[in-house]
């Protein structure tokens, strides 16, 4: 059988550093419920809160109402993105445990190294199963805030895996799966990108994933060879303005290497549409607009050759 580890808060920092990435843990006793809204509320009244963070675990969810006769309705995982930027001062606070759904950026893991904390994920879209494992609920502040203050649930078997541990392994990072294959494709920061001085916080991004830059430059390409270089869409309504823009001012193409490099990239660039790109994703966080949409990424084995060759190979046309 699976080896489960059960965590019952306040929790002491000797019992985090035996925990690794993936292992899974059965959560009994309290812990405490907050979303971005009540978040910032605590971030603000530091240092006075409503209840003491040392050795304590807040659970990214806001519950549905209960009905008749239940102590909570659904309450599943939210994406832990959103609370990036208040979880460092609340660590730094002492809180020692966090449980949410999906990644965290670089300055978390960072933190949670920092602080030796730990990052438990929970089975996202399972709210109502999750729900079972709260035996009661009580208010504990900002009742304004309906379904998004916070509560003090008494859970018993409440299911999560360890996403980061306090030595900063990441289950989810790519890199961290075995089997993907090393491979090279090519990045352009977009001449949006570049006059909105996001180099910098792009390449970061990519760097902060495991991949490697083996090549990178700046060039400026003229009408034409904008033009050949997205030549499959040359159909489209919407090429000649998109080779106008891509025109008209320096870009910075780089050839990055890692594992699974090419479906990855495409992912932490985000979708062609910067309104339907997921949270944290480039152009979700940069971009507004399908044009102007800041970066290119290589979308297959094929065009990730052909590219690379364009910009770099011995024939390199720019
Ligand atoms: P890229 O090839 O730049 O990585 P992509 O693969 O996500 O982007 P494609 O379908 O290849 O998307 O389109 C190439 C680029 O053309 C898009 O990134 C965008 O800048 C532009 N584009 C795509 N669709 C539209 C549209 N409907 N209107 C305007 N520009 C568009
Ligand atoms: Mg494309």
């Amino acid at each position: 059988m699976e080896e489960v580890v059960r965590l019952t808060p306040p929790i002491n920092k000797g019992q985090i550093e035996r925990l690794s990435a993936g292992d899974k843990i059965l959560v009994d006793g309290f812990i405490y419920t907050a979303r971005d809204m009540a978040h910032k509320r605590l971030v603000d009244s530091l240092p006075d809160l409503p209840f003491p963070l040392e050795g304590q675990i807040i659970y990214y969810t806001g519950p549905t109402p209960p009905r008749p006769g239940y102590p909570i309705g659904s309450c599943g995982p939210t994406t832990s993105l959103r609370v990036d930027i208040y979880t460092l001062p609340l660590l730094a606070a002492g809180l020692v445990g966090t449980i949410g759904k999906g990644s965290r950026g670089l300055a978390v893991i960072e933190a949670i190294k920092k602080y030796g904390s730990i990052y438990l994920v929970a089975i996202g879209g399972a709210g109502a199963f999750l729900s079972k494992k709260v035996l009661a609920s009580e208010l504990v502040a900002y009742p304004d805030l309906g379904c998004e203050a916070i509560f003090r649930l008494k859970v018993k078997d409440f299911p999560c895996y360890v996403g980061i541990d306090s030595r900063g392994n990441d289950i989810l990072q790519v890199s961290s799966f075995e089997g993907i294959e090393r491979e090279r494709t090519l990045v352009i920061i977009k001449p949006d990108g570049v006059s909105s001085r996001l180099v910098g916080e792009i390449i970061k991004r990519f760097e902060a994933e495991g991949f490697d830059i083996v090549e990178v430059k700046m060039v400026h390409l003229d009408q034409e060879s904008a033009g050949h270089f997205y030549q499959v869409h040359q159909d489209k309504p919407f090429y000649q303005g998109f080779v106008a823009f891509m025109s008209s001012g320096p870009c910075v193409v780089m050839v990055l290497e890692g594992e699974g490099a090419i479906k990855r990239v495409r992912e932490i660039i985000g979708h062609t549409d910067p309104k339907k790109a997921a949270w944290g994703t480039i152009r979700r966080d940069f971009a507004t607009d399908i044009r102007y949409n800041i970066v290119h990424g290589s979308d297959s084995p094929a065009t990730a050759k052909a590219e690379r060759d364009f910009f770099f190979g011995p024939d390199q046309r720019v």
